[in-house]
C-alpha cells in the first residue's frame, strides 16, 4: 500500500511519537517503527520489509528486520503477537498508566489494532483464579479474539463464537 505522504512527513510523525522518549534510533530503526506505527494494524516481518523497502527505497533483509524488531521490542515500542506471528507498534504517547496494563485488541477480519489500557485489578483477579487452579501464569499479555466496530456493522460478522 502506497501513500502520498513524503518522507519528511513520515519522519515528523515518528519524531512526534518519540517526544519525551529517550531511545537511540538509527534512521533504519526509525523507518521500521514509523512504518509499523502508521500501518495501524499488525504486520508480519515480511509485510513490514515490503513496506519499508517501498516507502524508503531500502533493501532490508529478513535478518536485519528481525534484529531491529527485537531492539524495538526490548524498548517496548513494538510487541510481537504470538498467536498471529505479527508485530504491532506501541505508541509511547498512549502508554497505559501505572494502574493499567496495555493490551491490544486485534480485529480478526481486517487486522485493525486498538491499544487498550486494562485495569490492573482485573488481571490480578485473573491471576488469583489461575493460582487457585494450581497453574502458574507465565505471560501477562492477552491476545483477545475481536471484531472491530467497522467490520461488525459492515460485514455482519458473527461474534458469538
Ligand atoms: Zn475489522
Amino acid at each position: 500500500m502506497q501513500d502520498d505522504h513524503s518522507t519528511a512527513d513520515r519522519q515528523s510523525t515518528a519524531s512526534q511519537a518519540y517526544a519525551g522518549v529517550d531511545i537511540p534510533m538509527t534512521p533504519k530503526r526509525l523507518e521500521v517503527y514509523t512504518t509499523l506505527l502508521r500501518a495501524g494494524q499488525a504486520l508480519s516481518a515480511y509485510e513490514l520489509i515490503d513496506r519499508v523497502n517501498l516507502n524508503f527505497s531500502r533493501q532490508l533483509t529478513p535478518i536485519s528486520i528481525y534484529r531491529m524488531l527485537e531492539f524495538l521490542e526490548q524498548k517496548h515500542l513494538v510487541r510481537k503477537l504470538k498467536s498471529a506471528g505479527k508485530y504491532v507498534a506501541i505508541n509511547p504517547t498512549t502508554q497505559a498508566t501505572d494502574q493499567q496494563v496495555l493490551q491490544f485488541l486485534i480485529c480478526r477480519e481486517c487486522g485493525d489494532v486498538k491499544e487498550l489500557g486494562i485495569d490492573q485489578r482485573i488481571l490480578v483477579e485473573l491471576k488469583a483464579c489461575i493460582d487457585s487452579s494450581g497453574f502458574q501464569l507465565k505471560n501477562w499479555e492477552l491476545e483477545l479474539d475481536c471484531v472491530c466496530t467497522n467490520c461488525s456493522t459492515h460485514c455482519g460478522a458473527d461474534t458469538r463464537k
